[in-house]
């Protein structure tokens, strides 16, 4: 199999931690439902493939998101994996499920607009703000770390621009409450390089450097690698992708949503920056869970590298 040309650009970090979302938002976000069995196969081909962190599922009513109604099967089927392995935490009731599985990180889903917060939480951002509290306050009490991802951070369907100083106010609640990683979504892809540097500008502003984010891109117009070594020059060494691109984005209306973490691998491998990631696992185990979805992998890489893999 190919892999990329190495030659390191400077001033960035040596080493990347990628955030896996594939199981989770990915999983999520797909109109099939993949069999438990098969889902705890694919985190555990990720995890043989070097992905140390892993969002395994979301502890959320199966009402609501029937794709991840197993979450409970999934979390024993699983068991103890090497890494990080959150788990998305919509509330209170979703934090009891979450200790009596013995959950070591959870993850809130925040948005930066009111718009977002009232669509997917039905709720005032204030109110959702509110809603989170407890939750992360009983988490970090018991022990656990707690990731507050922000959506919507670069750009709304309903509202248009967001502006940076609305999203650092939502980011410094969530870490007053005690988010420890807060992490940056570009919901509907729309972002560019200059407004990642100047939201993590803002954000550094107020006292919420680089080591606390961590950036999470959807490629819905082309833009999420350029993006990524935006926030890379600028200090972020976390970054979120999904294996095989999985996820569509249902409030941009596009079948390209979440970057790909082959295409991740890709170029940080080629600028020399270390993963731990196996690019070829990494590529075999989204192809075969394309296979299982039936639908080609929107990623670029693995699409460039599937036919020598076959
Ligand atoms: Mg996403």
């Amino acid at each position: 199999m190919r892999s990329p040309q190495r030659r390191e650009l400077g001033g960035l970090p040596d080493r990347v931690q990628i955030y896996e979302v594939g199981p989770r938002d990915g999983l999520q976000n797909e109109s099939q439902v993949v069999e438990v069995e098969a889902k705890a196969e694919f985190i555990r081909r990720l995890a043989e493939a070097g992905l140390g962190c892993i969002e395994l599922t979301s502890l959320v009513p199966a009402k609501w998101v029937p794709q991840l109604a197993d979450a409970e099967d999934l979390l024993a089927m699983v068991g103890d994996l090497p890494g990080r392995h959150p788990v998305l935490v919509p509330n209170e009731r979703g934090l009891d499920r979450a200790l009596a599985c013995g959950v070591g990180e959870i993850a809130v889903f925040a948005s930066a607009t009111e718009s977002f917060a009232r669509r997917n939480l039905n709720r005032t951002l204030e109110e959702s703000l509110e809603m989170f509290r407890p939750v992360v306050t009983r988490a970090v009490d018991a022990g656990l770390a707690v990731r507050g991802y922000i959506s919507m951070c670069f750009g709304d369907p309903w509202e248009g621009e967001v502006a940076e100083a609305q999203v650092a106010r939502v980011a410094v609640s969530l870490a007053e409450m005690g988010c420890g990683e807060l992490s940056l979504g570009d919901t509907i892809g729309v972002a560019t390089p200059g407004q990642v540097v100047g939201l993590l500008a803002e954000l550094g502003r107020h006292g919420l450097g680089p080591d606390r984010l961590a950036v999470h891109f959807h490629d819905t117009y082309g833009q999420a690698l350029a993006n990524t070594l935006a926030a890379l020059q600028h200090g972020v060494t976390t970054v979120d992708s999904s294996a095989g691109g999985l996820g569509g984005c249902p409030y941009a209306g596009s079948a390209t949503g979440n970057l790909a973490t082959e295409d991740l691998v890709w170029q940080l491998h080629g600028l020399g920056i270390q993963t731990g990631v196996n690019l070829e696992a990494l590529c075999r185990t989204s192809l075969w869970m394309a296979r299982l979805l039936g639908r080609p992998s929107p990623s670029r890489t693995l699409t460039a590298l599937a036919p020598t893999l076959e």
